[in-house]
């Protein structure tokens, strides 16, 4: 069972190397940033400050998490004003 999984995660790999990755959005930071995984090997990007794509490493997990929750503090600002 792990042999096969390792198997086909080398495939994966293999493949993205040549076709390159296929990335679908999996998390929605903010407006501009978000968080990508390749469907293939499951590889990981975001979106950095430069708007380009970079890996996400635990670095930018932990910036992301500060972004998200500083654009969610703001929504909610926001919704309070619209609703007084
Ligand atoms: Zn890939």
């Amino acid at each position: 069972m792990k042999t096969s999984n390792l198997k086909n995660y080398t495939l994966s790999k293999l493949y993205c190397n040549i076709f390159g990755h296929h990335y679908d959005i999996s998390k929605k930071v903010t407006q501009h940033v978000k968080e990508y995984t390749c469907t293939c090997c499951k590889k990981q990007m975001t979106t950095n400050g430069n708007g380009r794509l970079t890996e996400l490493t635990t670095v930018f997990e932990d910036i992301n998490s500060v972004l998200e929750y500083m654009h969610k503090r703001r929504s909610i600002r926001l919704n309070q004003k619209l609703a007084s």
